[in-house]
């Protein structure tokens, strides 16, 4: 298939002169033969979706991409400059097999606990299906990835938009979204990420990207919530008997299949933020149209781990009351399942039974997040007072501001012997108050006899549960700030480091630190 060769060099005139921007390998069409993308979402017809063309980045640049995406859908990663180029045409919107059926999906949502009204794909395009390498194995059991673009231009559902996706905020996406997947979080991947000399305005000038995203669907809550509040009943009975028939057949059998179908999304999303907490993932915006039918993360905005433990920590400056903070997402994924069981309810026989399912999001929800603590401190079964063991040392933590990812990691080495001192860096996470911790390991260890397993083994049972990497902002900004100067080589090798976050001994010892005390916070805002 040709490339869209006229507009790609159309925008090249315009926009390359005065940006120091690495070049293309060449500037030659891409004569590689691309699957064909089929679209299943747009046999719902066009209420569900609309054909909008992708916007081709101007001098495509392939700044990463990731070999474990890439083999989900049985592609070989790029690895000589001209089969980057090749990627960098296809990824960048020039490739008329791939994004020659795009369309952009309408959805509505909660944002902030608000009602929002109609959204939709604003600067995303879906492009189609791609069927799974392995029968559906890699993606959970569902046929086929839906591929899109995120930042591919203008639709009609941009409002005030430009449709543009910034690198620095693409960068952040694609990295977050391979790091959460190796951490084994359920998640939208991310195939590659193309960078373009096309200028954005965001509070500074910058570069736009694209990501190119795969999921087994990007349905989102906000998609039921635009028919059932639009009153377009006909179309929430589409929709739910599409989303099903392709990823939960077994609730059609049911009785009532609406409210199966939401007690499956219920479970689901109550493991997904058990995954967030005990990872130290904080979404940053859980608007009910940032949250995924099949309770996978998606949309990366102002996410961040934690570093310092402080359960009211956010790092979305627009998030002036904390709503997203990390301790309370449990509880604002609860309220957003309310507002898609309240969806659902013209399908639903009684009120009362939507209600019933996503009040069993708690006792679903704390039931997962005590086997990820347990499992985070090496406790093979859980006893009925360990509740308190996990609360106990949440607080000291609070209190001590200690790093999540290094304690847990940490905590491995403390060997059950009730004499033995507590190993220094271990300790050194607990300077402000060391007694109570020293309290708190008393008890822990007395709750190690109960324990069937031994020192070595519970440590590397701990290894295996508590990474070394998380993608911290720190390590992040830095990746930017040298691709944003034309280096993409950090990108690299930190998706490289990210890919086996458990593996401490690959890893060089500035990606396992936390950050500087005089390191800035992370702080983002939506705008990107
Ligand atoms: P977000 O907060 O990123 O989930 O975005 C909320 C809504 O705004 C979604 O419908 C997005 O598609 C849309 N949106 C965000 N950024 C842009 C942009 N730069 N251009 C157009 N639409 C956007
Ligand atoms: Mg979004």
């Amino acid at each position: 298939m040709p490339s869209r060769t006229p507009a790609f060099s159309e925008n090249a005139q315009m926009t390359t002169a005065s940006l120091d921007f690495p070049a293309s390998a060449s500037a030659a069409p891409s004569t590689r033969r691309w699957p064909l993308l089929e679209q299943s979402y747009a046999t719902l017809g066009s209420d569900f979706s609309l054909p909008v063309a992708v916007s081709p980045l101007p001098d495509p640049v392939l700044v990463a991409s990731s070999a474990e995406a890439a083999a989900l859908v049985g592609l070989t990663p790029p690895r000589t400059a001209d089969e980057e180029h090749d990627w960098a045409l296809a990824f960048g919107g020039h490739v008329e097999a791939v994004s020659g059926n795009s369309r952009a999906t309408v959805y509505a949502g909660h944002q902030f606990g608000n009602w929002a009204g109609q959204l939709g794909d604003g600067r995303a395009l879906l492009l189609g299906d791609w069927a799974d390498a392995d029968g559906g194995q890699h993606s959970g059991g569902y046929p086929s990835w839906e591929v899109q673009f995120k930042g591919s231009g203008l639709t009609p559902f941009s409002r005030m938009g430009d449709g543009w996706a910034v690198l620095r905020s693409s960068i952040r996406e694609f990295l977050c979204s391979e790091a959460m997947a190796a951490l084994g979080v359920p998640t939208t991947r991310a195939l590659c990420l193309v960078g373009s000399s096309r200028r954005v305005r965001r509070e500074r000038m910058e570069t736009a990207a694209m990501v190119t995203r795969l999921s087994p669907s990007f349905v989102r809550f906000g998609h039921f919530e635009h028919f059932s509040y639009s009153g377009q009943t006909a179309q929430l009975l589409q929709l739910t008997d599409w989303v099903i028939a392709r990823y939960c057949p077994e609730c059609a059998a049911a009785a009532q299949p609406a409210l199966a179908l939401l007690q499956w999304v219920v479970a689901r999303t109550a493991r997904l933020i058990a995954r967030w907490q005990a990872v130290g993932f904080i979404h940053g915006v859980m608007n009910t149209d940032n949250m995924s039918i099949l309770g996978w993360t998606i949309d990366y905005g102002p996410f961040a781990f934690l570093d310092a433990y402080d359960p009211l920590h956010t790092p979305n400056t627009t998030d002036r009351g904390g709503r997203y903070a990390y301790g309370r997402q449990p509880a604002i994924a609860h309220w957003n399942l309310l507002a898609l069981g309240q969806a659902l309810l013209p399908l639903i026989d009684k009120p009362e039974h939507a209600l019933e399912a996503v009040d069993t999001f708690r006792p679903q929800y704390v039931q997962a997040m005590q086997q990820q603590l347990a499992a985070k401190l090496g406790l093979e079964q859980l006893q009925h007072d360990d509740g308190d063991l996990f609360q106990d040392l949440l607080d000291v933590m609070a209190v001590n501001r200690s790093d999540w990812t290094l304690t847990f990691r940490l905590l491995a080495q403390l060997c059950a012997d009730p004499q033995a001192d507590i190993p220094a860096p271990l300790a050194a996470q607990f300077a402000r108050d060391p007694a109570r911790f020293s309290t708190w390991v008393m008890r822990y260890r007395a709750r190690l006899h109960a324990e069937p397993r031994d020192d070595a083994a519970r440590m590397q049972a701990m290894h295996a549960v508590n990474p070394a990497i998380v993608l911290r902002h720190h390590l992040a900004q830095a990746a930017i700030a040298r691709a944003e100067d034309g280096d993409f080589s950090e990108v690299r090798q930190l998706l490289d480091a990210l890919r086996r976050p458990f593996d401490a001994h690959a890893l060089p010892a500035h990606y396992t630190a936390p950050p500087k005390d005089d390191a800035p916070p992370a702080r983002l805002s939506c705008s990107s």
